[in-house]
């Protein structure tokens, strides 16, 4: 799951961006708001997360009404310094889904993102799961046929992902564009060994089905077939 951050204050950008990445979150972040802006409207990222007053011409506000006025449904959180009504009403008329007000704790702000990121796929809880292969984004245990299997940070996002859009084929720049973050230097092969990694783990010591296809020419597949 990729995130952009779009927030001036480098502390606080900072300290963000270092919380989701422990939590195998891919994260980019934009300190200007027309670098949030054009960064945004690639639809790259599963989460948005905005602050509402940003030096420039255009602030939080506006980004957002520009992102919805593409056609992106990107869950949007907005972070906002003021707890006025008419702010929060403000941004969410802007089309933001959910807002923090400044200050807020970590904690909280973890806990919205993957409320926002539950929200479309309608997940019960923290568990994903396809077979008998279970994955908790809260406590990092992924399980198959009850056995703990041991994955790395980004084995582990790969895998949310495929998870979150089972079924559905989905290219190397697909995955690439949600599971690595825009410093990343990832090349197609990059994506092969790990879903080789990945496959490894979650398919081959097992004499269930295989979950994990390749679909020759396009991309990959999480699945039963
Ligand atoms: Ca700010």
């Amino acid at each position: 799951m990729r995130i952009l951050i779009v927030e001036d204050e480098h502390k606080i950008a900072g300290a963000i961006k270092r919380g989701l990445e422990q939590e195998a979150y891919a994260v980019d972040v934009a300190y200007e708001a027309d670098d949030g802006l054009s960064s945004a409207l690639t639809g790259d990222y599963d989460v948005i997360i905005l602050d509402r007053m940003l030096p420039g011409l255009i602030e939080g506000v506006e980004i957002a009404k520009e992102v919805r006025a593409n056609g992106l449904h990107t869950p949007i959180l907005m972070l906002t310094a003021k707890d006025q009504i008419a702010d929060r009403v403000a941004g969410l008329n802007a089309g933001a889904d959910d807002y923090l007000v400044k200050p807020f704790a970590f904690e909280e702000l973890l806990a919205r993102v993957r409320a926002l990121l539950r929200r479309p796929q309608e997940h019960q809880g923290n568990t994903l799961g396809l077979d008998d292969l279970t994955l908790d984004t809260v406590s990092f245990e992924v399980k198959r046929a009850g056995r703990r299997l041991e994955l790395s940070q980004k084995e582990f996002a790969l895998l949310e992902y495929l998870l979150r859009n089972q079924n559905r084929v989905l290219s190397k720049d697909n995955l690439i564009a949600h599971v690595w973050d825009y410093d990343a230097d990832v090349l197609p092969n990059t994506v092969e060994v790990y879903v080789g990694y990945l496959r490894n783990k979650i398919d081959r010591p097992f004499s269930g089905p295989a979950l994990l296809h390749t679909v020759r020419g396009f991309g990959y597949k999480l699945g039963i077939e």
